[in-house]
C-alpha cells in the first residue's frame, strides 16, 4: 500500500542526456552503457548537495529541491550550470583520454545535456519502500522533455524554465527564449529558455583575473567541511554574508537579472558604505569583485577546489591605494586593513557557520522540508 503525505510545494527538475537514443542504437552496448552510467553517477553528483535525487529515469535524473530549501533562488539555475560545466569537461576528458575505436567511444562528443525545470506542488509516496513524487506537476515537468525549444533555435543544451518556475527564481523574461507547449489533457504551458553552450564558453573561458592577484597583498586558505555549492552560498548570498562580516550587503544590479562579472552591491559596515562589482562569476570554481573604499580598491579572489568531501577556498587580495605615494606600500596597509576589521576571525565564522549549516542538512534525513 502507498502511503500517502501532504502536498509540498518546491523545484521540480529533470537533467535529460541528448543524443542517448541515436549513441545507443549504433554503439557497442557495453561501452554505451559505461559512458552513459559514468555521466549519470556525475549528475547526481553534481546536483545531490542542493537537490533530492528521485530516481534515474533511462537517460534523465529526476530531482527536487522544497522550496524553502533554497534561500536564494538564483542558486538552482547556478547549480545546473555547474553540472553542465562538469559533463561537458568529463565528456571532453574521456574522449581524450580513449584510444577504443568502437562506435560508442567514438561517438561521445554528440552526447549533450538540457534541463528542465518547473515549480509546483507534488506529493512524496512509498511505492515498494522506494519514495516516488507524484501529481499533475510531476506530470507536466516530464511532458516538457519534449519541447520545440531545439526547432526553435538550434541548441542542443539549454535549461527550459516554466514560467511558475521563472517567476520563482525572479528571472526577466527579456533575454529567454519563449515558447508555448502544448500537450494532450494538460493546459497550455508557457516556457523561457536560455543557451546553456553560451553559459558554458562564459565560465570556461579565461581568467583574466589571475594577473591582477599574481603577487597578492593578502591570502587565507580555508578548509571547509562542506561541498562546493554549500561553500558558495555562504561566501555569496548576500543575507550569509552578512552574517560572518557582520555588515549589512544588498544587491543593487544585476546583468540580465543575474549576478554575475558587472552586478553590483552595497556593504554597509557601521557607518561606512561601500560599493562591490562582481568581476568575475565561475559557479561553483572561483568568483571575484572590487571592493571600494574611499582611500582604496580592494580586489578578492576566490577559488573553491574539491578535496574529497571538503573544499579548500584560497582567498588572494590585492589592494590599490587611491593615493599614489601609498601605493608602494600596499602589503603592510593590506595588513593593518586586515587585522582592524579581524578579517580572519570573518573568514573562521563563514567556515565555522558552512560547516555547521551542513550538518543541518545531512541530519534532515532525504527530504529537505
Ligand atoms: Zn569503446
Amino acid at each position: 500500500m502507498a502511503e500517502e503525505m501532504k502536498p509540498q510545494y518546491g523545484f521540480l527538475l529533470l537533467a535529460d542526456i541528448s543524443g542517448y537514443t541515436a549513441f545507443l542504437a549504433k554503439s557497442e552496448l557495453d561501452h554505451a552503457h559505461g559512458i552513459i552510467s559514468d555521466l549519470m553517477d556525475l549528475i547526481t553528483g553534481h546536483l545531490k548537495p542542493m537537490f533530492s535525487i528521485v530516481k534515474l529515469e533511462g537517460d534523465a535524473v529526476f530531482a527536487y529541491a522544497s522550496a524553502d530549501s533554497v534561500q536564494r533562488k538564483e542558486h538552482i539555475l547556478e547549480a545546473i550550470e555547474a553540472t553542465y560545466v562538469a559533463f561537458r569537461n568529463r565528456i571532453q576528458a574521456v574522449h581524450r583520454r580513449t584510444t577504443c575505436g568502437c562506435k560508442a567511444c567514438g561517438s561521445i562528443p554528440t552526447l549533450d545535456l538540457k534541463f528542465v525545470l518547473h515549480a509546483g506542488s507534488y506529493v512524496k509516496r512509498m511505492m515498494a519502500g522506494t519514495p516516488d513524487l507524484v501529481g499533475t506537476d510531476v506530470t507536466i515537468v516530464h511532458r516538457l522533455l519534449k519541447n520545440s525549444v531545439s526547432g526553435g533555435t538550434g541548441w542542443h543544451a539549454y535549461v527550459l524554465l516554466t514560467n511558475t518556475a521563472r517567476e520563482e527564481i525572479a528571472l526577466p523574461a527579456a533575454h529567454l527564449h519563449h515558447s508555448i507547449e502544448e500537450y494532450e489533457h494538460l493546459d497550455p504551458v508557457e516556457t523561457f529558455s536560455f543557451d546553456l553552450q553560451e553559459r558554458f564558453n562564459e565560465i570556461v573561458s579565461e581568467r583574466r583575473i589571475l594577473a591582477k592577484v599574481a603577487d597578492p597583498d593578502l591570502t587565507f586558505d580555508i578548509l571547509v567541511h562542506a561541498p562546493a555549492p554549500v561553500v558558495w552560498e555562504w561566501l555569496n548570498d548576500p543575507d550569509k554574508r552578512g552574517i560572518t562580516d557582520e555588515a549589512t550587503i544588498t544587491v543593487q544590479t544585476r546583468v540580465n537579472g543575474r549576478i554575475g562579472e558587472g552586478a553590483t552591491f552595497h556593504c554597509a559596515h557601521g557607518k561606512s558604505v561601500a560599493m562591490e562589482e562582481v568581476v568575475e562569476w565561475k559557479p561553483f570554481s572561483s568568483f571575484a569583485f572590487e571592493h571600494h573604499e574611499s582611500f582604496a580598491t580592494l580586489l578578492f579572489v576566490f577559488d573553491l577546489v574539491p578535496e574529497g568531501e571538503k573544499v579548500r577556498v584560497s582567498v588572494r587580495i590585492k589592494l590599490n591605494p587611491r593615493a599614489r605615494f601609498l601605493q608602494p606600500f600596499s602589503k603592510p596597509i593590506a595588513r593593518l586593513m586586515a587585522k582592524a576589521i579581524r578579517m580572519q576571525r570573518q573568514f573562521d565564522r563563514f567556515r565555522q557557520y558552512a560547516e555547521e549549516d551542513w550538518n543541518r542538512r545531512l541530519s534532515v534525513p532525504s527530504t529537505p522540508s
